[in-house]
């Protein structure tokens, strides 16, 4: 234990030393590994140091400053220390009973949030694995509402009475809302992207247009799933006018903001984020820009008896435990089992304070409006979307064929990728390949912005 609790510490320690993406070969760490286990007890020395040999060198270091592809991500010492007692206590909070202390713990800490980003009181939270799980909950929950419980009861398939039920979400949502409706059984083709404005918001006249054509058609609207930073450009739909439709047409109101609900912890940044607060239900994603290790997601919802209704069953007589007016976890979703989550992201807030939070978000917004400078200000160099909060989209711009100017940005990030120091990703806008920088690692500095930008820089000069 203390030698693992030492390899951790080492790891973090010299994880800038290593290159972002591992030079490693697809299937070479698999064949350096026996293909069958071990008859007899191996020593945990050998153990460690396989981890140490085959395994840490191998892995893309998502906690290494020069990581800004994605949404870059920390696991914090608070949150590694949270994750690890919360394995030691091995709890599964499925009832009150099996985890108090995780129960309540989930309870308060996502009040805790909830206050943090400016959210109404009354609003509950309930932490999941995943945002695309969270989503997907608050669509069964719209569908239960809508369907005044029949679904849960009849299902969908085979009935003559049931029109399809439709969701709304803009082109640039993310693909986990596609999956959502796809594992609840709606239908792909039910989902309909609504188009985009230039900065990539949702289109309220499109959205108000595309409920009416299937209201014609005798389909159900259910559901609105609007995004508040989306993964291409960070755009935030227009939450009040978005949520103005819903109201009118009765619709629940999702918001997905897995990656920018953590920026309303600096209240200037709520006026982004106006309307939120008229949502059914929210997903913020903890382990995406709150420091918290993957995996934490909370979903907030203004009426969790909603989606206690959509799944809570009458339990197994070994289920049944006495205590009045307590939550059971496990009625808020489909799974029984669940990981003590809370634990870390209660450290996480404790141990920055929400003040240390908010400085470390407003840097990393810094650091990004500082690298949009550095881009706009060179020759050959374009910002491709607006960039309010710590990821940028922008691409060397020739002036060239537009299939020139991808491939020629594609090698860029090639290039860049493959020197070690840095990490970024792409994004398709429209037709066009562009270059995407995002900051969210806690050991992010200046300079590993500087570098980015060198080396970008240098690979447009050669290629
Ligand atoms: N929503 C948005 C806007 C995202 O950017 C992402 C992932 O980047 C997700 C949802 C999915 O997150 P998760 O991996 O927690 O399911």
């Amino acid at each position: 234990m203390h030698r693992a609790a030492d390899l951790v510490a080492d790891y973090l320690e010299h994880v800038g030393e290593y290159p972002v993406l591992p030079k490693v070969a697809p299937g070479e760490v698999r064949a350096a590994l026996p293909a069958a286990p071990p008859q007899e007890p191996e020593p945990l020395d050998t153990l460690l140091g396989d981890y140490r040999t085959l395994v840490e060198p191998n892995v893309t270091h998502w906690n290494h400053p020069g990581f800004m592809a994605y949404f870059a991500i920390t696991g914090s010492a608070p949150g590694i220390l949270g994750e690890t007692l919360a394995a030691g206590l091995n709890v599964n909070a499925m009832l009150w009973k099996t985890g108090p202390a995780p129960t309540e713990l989930e309870e308060l800490v996502t009040d805790w949030l909830r206050q943090m980003i400016g959210l109404p009181a009354g609003f509950r939270g309930h932490i999941n694995d995943t945002a695309s799980i969270s989503s997907m909950l608050a669509i069964a929950a719209a569908r239960h509402r809508a369907t005044g419980g029949d679904v849960r009861t009849r299902g969908m398939a085979g009935r003559a009475d049931l029109p399809a039920l439709t969701v709304y979400a803009s082109e640039q949502a993310h693909s986990s809302i596609d999956k959502a409706v796809i594992t609840l059984g709606l239908g792909h083709e039910n989902l309909r992207k609504v188009p985009v404005d230039a900065e990539y918001r949702m289109d309220g006249f499109a959205l108000s247009a595309a409920i009416a054509l299937d209201q014609r058609a005798g389909k159900r609207p259910i559901a609105i799933v609007a995004t508040a930073g989306t993964t291409s450009t960070t755009s935030v739909d227009p939450l009040r006018a978005v949520a103005g439709v819903a109201r009118r047409e009765k619709l629940w109101l999702h918001v997905d903001a897995a990656y920018a609900g953590s920026a309303a912890i600096c209240p200037e940044y709520r006026a982004l984020l106006d309307g939120l607060d008229e949502a059914d239900s929210v997903v913020l994603n903890p382990h995406k820009w709150l420091f918290t290790p993957v995996d934490c997601s909370v979903l907030l919802l203004r009426d969790p008896a909603e989606l206690r209704a959509a799944f809570a069953l009458t339990p197994l007589e070994i289920l049944k435990t006495g205590e009045p007016g307590v939550t059971n976890l496990m009625d808020y979703g489909p799974q029984l089992g669940r990981r003590f989550r809370a634990l870390k992201l209660w450290f996480v807030i404790r141990a920055f304070g929400v003040k240390g939070l908010q400085a470390r978000i407003r840097a990393h917004c810094a650091l990004a409006q500082e690298f949009a400078s550095w881009v706009r200000a060179e020759p050959g160099f374009e910002i491709c979307a607006p960039h309010p909060f710590s990821t940028v989209c922008f691409r060397a711009a020739t002036g060239g064929a537009a299939d020139e100017e991808n491939t020629l940005n594609e090698r860029i990030l090639a290039d860049v990728n493959a020197a070690g120091p840095v990490f970024l990703s792409h994004a398709k806008l429209g037709d066009r390949i562009v270059l995407r920088l995002t900051i969210g690692n806690i050991r992010t500095e200046r300079a590993h912005v500087a570098t980015a930008w060198e080396l970008v820089r240098a690979a447009k000069e050669r290629l």
